[in-house]
């Protein structure tokens, strides 16, 4: 009898896999959300935020860093965990000390940092491959064929985690917390809310009012930013777009007469004409993926652009 209480009050302390996920894809929403900030403001106003862009990354770290920072040293869980009422402890202490902050953070933090830039890495390596690919190369080869057998083992690897802890076997749901053998369970989290009597009262500092509205904002922030997307991609199928009114065409610039029937980058006629989407211009295919590969904005117009934004145009020259 003593035995079925202590699996009652243990099976309530242990997360269900699908608080598990949404927590871990509210994590990942973070990243993408604020790139599509980051990009609609480098869009409008290229001088001003280029940088932004261009170093997206790095900005991304220092603001990853001190969100994760803080939620850690409050509740001993990422942001993410927190909004879902989880908290990490060691498997082996069940505590979470001064270890377990530090690895948290890095798998939290540096690890996705370092990741993200190898994976674009490999990324460029592999384009450039399959436009010339010549002996000395072979070794690149196998290093991005290997990487990607990696990838597609971990990611393998990984949903035979969330199945053995789905039927019990397991302690933890995922691979990073499999290593730095931390758990999550549900929080007993303090009450740290306050009523508006209180703060007309003075019993509460004006900063910790301030400081909890904005923290409360990212969290629900991040949490809507993911219905958003999910909103987004559901009703991409509907026509919304088609029912509002033809905009007026824009008015050419000075440099669009310029570089009329001509590539911007070797002043040819385009070989395979292919336009940037995002400014307008139309290059040879070559020039323009090799400029994009070393730089993210538009030659002509800076402004931020990507391989995604190129169209091919079949003009039958
Ligand atoms: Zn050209």
């Amino acid at each position: 009898m003593a035995q079925g209480a202590h699996l009652a009050t243990s099976n309530v302390e242990r997360p269900s896999i699908f608080e598990l996920i949404a927590s871990q894809s509210l994590d990942a929403t973070f990243y993408p959300a604020f790139k599509k900030i980051a990009l609609y403001l480098g869009s409008k106003n290229p001088d001003r935020y280029q940088l932004i862009v261009k170093y997206y990354d790095e900005v991304f770290l220092a603001f990853n860093a001190i969100v994760q920072n803080y939620y850690l040293h409050k509740n001993g869980a990422s942001i993410s965990e927190s909004f879902y009422g989880l908290t990490r402890f060691n498997l082996k202490t069940n505590q979470f000390k001064r270890r377990d902050f530090i690895v948290s953070f890095a798998v939290l933090v540096i690890i996705p940092y370092l990741l993200r830039k190898l994976d674009k890495k490999v990324t460029t390596v592999k384009e450039k491959l399959e436009d010339e690919l010549s002996n000395d190369d072979k070794y690149k080869f196998i290093g991005v064929y290997t990487y990607k057998t990696l990838k597609a083992s971990y990611e393998f690897a990984q949903i035979i985690k969330y199945i053995s802890y789905l039927s019990g076997r397991s302690k933890t749901h995922n691979i990073p917390l499999f290593l730095s053998s931390i758990g999550l369970r549900h929080a007993n989290l303090q009450d740290d809310s306050f009523s508006f009597s209180d703060i007309i009262s003075g019993n509460v500092k004006f900063s910790t009012v301030i400081g909890s509205m904005v923290l409360r904002t990212l969290e629900f922030g991040g949490f809507f930013l993911q219905f958003l997307q999910w909103y987004q991609e559901s009703s991409a199928s509907q026509k919304i777009i088609s029912q509002l009114p033809t905009p007026i065409a824009p008015k050419q610039d000075s440099d669009a007469k310029k570089y009329s029937n001509i590539c911007p980058l070797c002043y040819q006629h385009f070989a395979i004409p292919t336009v940037l989407t995002i400014s307008g211009y139309v290059f040879c295919y070559k020039c323009i993926t090799k400029h994009l590969r070393r730089h993210q904005y538009c030659p002509v117009t800076n402004y931020p652009a990507t391989m995604d934004d190129l169209t091919r145009l079949y003009d039958n020259n």
